[in-house]
């Protein structure tokens, strides 16, 4: 039966936290209504869900009324023929009860991952809509957990909690009716002592779900120190201080904690098991005294049957009251799940196609910062009035100072986040007004941080390029300066790169990248030149694969070394979000500002490794 989950309904406990109870979702009917619009494609299942709830609630309540009959007219009347009849009858019904049950479950299970279906894929392409802002602040584990716990919570919800209220109500007044046709007063005496039995439940569940949460922090300790040492940088760091000791007594204390709470809690489960019997045979014992009083002494009209009706009719209502007094719990924390999940659903794209979006040539299109003021957030502004052109076919170096904004000024082009005031144009047209797929993939850029996903080389070149030939791969990998690397590998094209890419080193890992943005030919080429992370024949090695792109392609960068400085054609002195100075080399050291002192400090040192 759907109502039978035990003491805690669906979500297995039966009160809700301090925290919960804080965070109580307040429910309107637009909730209420936006939780139905979920559930409105599905409502011819749902129609035959609820006939089929009705129908099995119907049949397995018959037994216990036929149980009077098989007393009454089998055994007291000593009837063979009515006794088998009867037992026939009961089987029967309870075999049908259950087959339509499986029927309502299929039925229902069918609907609760359907609606999680629809809900996850709305929820990726939503996330995915997400503006670079929202992922830098918001934590990645909270957004999984969206995506995975909390619908998962709906498909519980939608698969356990609102069925079982449905057929918990539906058993429930079927019991009673049954009950009140047999004998008003016995139904009423059964009406006020099956709250009763809720008592030891509800306690129960207190102590259970304290115990639970001790447990539930013990198992997150455990998970972060799992999480710690069997990272692959966790896991040097113990190796190299020697701490392996230190780890596993860490683990072995927690672990041996998690044994002691498990054993407090199954017992915990036996001992409430044995109060709730005591209880829920006190019940029975009640109507034989009170209907066997009435009938002795009174002379009622009732039968053996009657009373023996009444307690099995009794015995079938304990579960459900016991669910339906917990109701309010578990509806309060499936609304819960709907507004977490609704929240996110809320949060506007920031970033977004503009109604008519236009696709203008970009290959042949200058790129023009103009007046272009910026912030992350809006008290502290990081780009105070930018402007410049990058000519096409020519390439602007960015340098300044950590921190001068210069990463900033490059994510505006691929709109990771939109102009504050100003704009940014391409060939003329806003990037705004740019259809915002077609713009970005007329960039290519290439990062200090490269993302290389778990795959082969040849995966993840292909993401760039889903139709590369093999030659054509080669031709990029040799561009980018790494095909003599990849050639010497025993698999070749088809090396793994690693969990994010780990197993090359940053230089080859880097040099896969350009490779990559190679092979997608964007229009613009955008590179963040690394900084001291490299090696000096890891750095030239790179130099040599950008040196021909930027001089001859649109391409801008952050640059750091001198001689990709000198090969550019126009220097944009970046300090403290303003352009201070531009032009050539030769001037800027003559000038005496910022860059002078950069080349000073920084420039000339990294020439020094060459
Ligand atoms: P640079 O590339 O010159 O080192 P950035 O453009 O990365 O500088 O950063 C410029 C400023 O913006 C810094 O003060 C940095 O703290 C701030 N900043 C960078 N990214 C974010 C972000 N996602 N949210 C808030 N502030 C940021």
């Amino acid at each position: 039966m759907p109502g039978g989950h035990g003491p805690g309904g669906p979500f297995g406990r039966a009160y809700m936290t301090e925290e919960e109870k804080a965070n109580q979702p307040k429910v309107t009917p637009e909730l209420i209504g936006r939780v139905l619009s979920y559930l409105k494609p599905y409502i011819l299942q749902l129609l035959l869900v609820l006939l089929c709830i009705l129908i099995s609630s119907i049949l397995k309540l018959l037994p216990s009324i036929l149980t009077g009959k098989i007393v009454d007219e089998g055994l007291i009347g000593r009837s063979v023929n009515a006794l088998l009849t009867y037992i026939v009858l009961s089987l029967a019904a309870t075999f049908a009860g259950n087959l339509i049950g499986v029927a309502e479950s299929y039925l229902n299970n069918w609907i609760a991952q359907h609606i999680t279906f629809d809900m996850r894929n709305q929820m990726f392409k939503h996330l995915q809509s997400m503006s670079q802002r929202f992922f830098t602040n918001n934590n990645q584990g909270d957004i999984i957990t969206r995506m995975t716990s909390d619908i998962d919570g709906v498909e519980r919800v939608i698969g356990n909690t609102f069925t079982s209220i449905i057929s918990n109500i539906m058993t429930l007044l079927v019991a009673l009716i049954a009950m009140f046709r047999k004998n008003w007063l016995m139904a009423i005496i059964g009406i006020i002592i099956v709250p009763l039995f809720t008592i030891p439940t509800r306690k129960a569940g207190k102590t259970r779900w304290s115990l639970t949460r001790e447990s539930q922090a013990c198992n997150d300790e455990i998970n972060g120190i799992l999480n710690e040492t069997m990272s692959v940088s966790g896991q040097l760091l113990v190796k190299l201080f020697g701490k392996e000791k230190y780890e596993y007594d860490r683990y072995a204390a927690a672990n041996r904690k998690m044994v002691a709470l498990n054993v407090k809690e199954k017992l915990a489960g036996r001992w409430f098991f044995v109060v709730l019997s005591t209880f829920a045979s006190i019940g029975p014992m009640l109507i034989y005294l009170v209907g066997g009083i009435l009938m002795i002494n009174y002379g009622a009209d009732m039968t053996v049957g009657d009373i023996t009706v009444m307690v099995a009719l009794l015995g079938q209502m304990y579960m459900p009251v016991n669910s339906l007094l917990n109701i309010q719990v578990d509806w309060m924390r499936s609304m819960a799940l709907f507004s977490r999940i609704f929240e996110y659903f809320d949060m506007p794209v920031e970033i977004r196609n503009s109604e008519n979006p236009v696709k203008p040539d970009l290959k042949g299109g200058d790129v023009v910062f103009e007046d272009v003021c910026f912030s992350y957030e809006a008290s502290k502004p990081i780009l105070k009035n930018v402007s410049f052109t990058l000519k096409c076919g020519d390439c602007v170096a960015i340098v300044g100072p950590s921190g001068s904004g210069k990463s900033t000024i490059i994510n505006l082009i691929p709109r990771l986040y939109d102009v504050g005031t100003g704009s940014i144009s391409w060939n003329g047209t806003d990037i705004r007004k740019i259809e915002l797929e077609y713009l970005r993939s007329g960039i290519g850029v290439v990062s200090q941080e490269n993302y290389l996903f778990n795959g082969t080389i040849r995966e993840n070149l292909l993401y760039a390029k889903e139709n590369a030939t093999e030659a054509e791969m080669i031709d990029a990998l040799k561009k980018a300066n790494i095909y003599e690397f990849v050639e010497k590998q025993a698999e070749g094209l088809d090396t793994m790169v690693g969990n994010r890419g780990l197993k090359l080193s940053g230089g080859e890992k880097q040099r896969i990248a350009i490779a990559r943005v190679l092979l997608k030919n964007p229009a613009l080429f955008i590179f963040d030149e690394a900084t001291s992370a490299l090696d000096s024949i890891s750095e030239s090695k790179i130099q040599e694969a950008i040196e021909p792109i930027i001089e001859t392609r649109t391409s801008i960068l952050i640059a750091h070394r001198l001689s990709t400085i000198l090969s550019a054609d126009e220097i944009l002195v970046v300090d403290d979000g303003r352009i201070v100075e531009r032009g050539q080399h030769s001037d800027l050291v003559k000038a005496g500002g910022v860059y002078q002192k950069l080349y000073e400090t920084q420039f000339s040192k990294v020439t020094e490794n060459q």
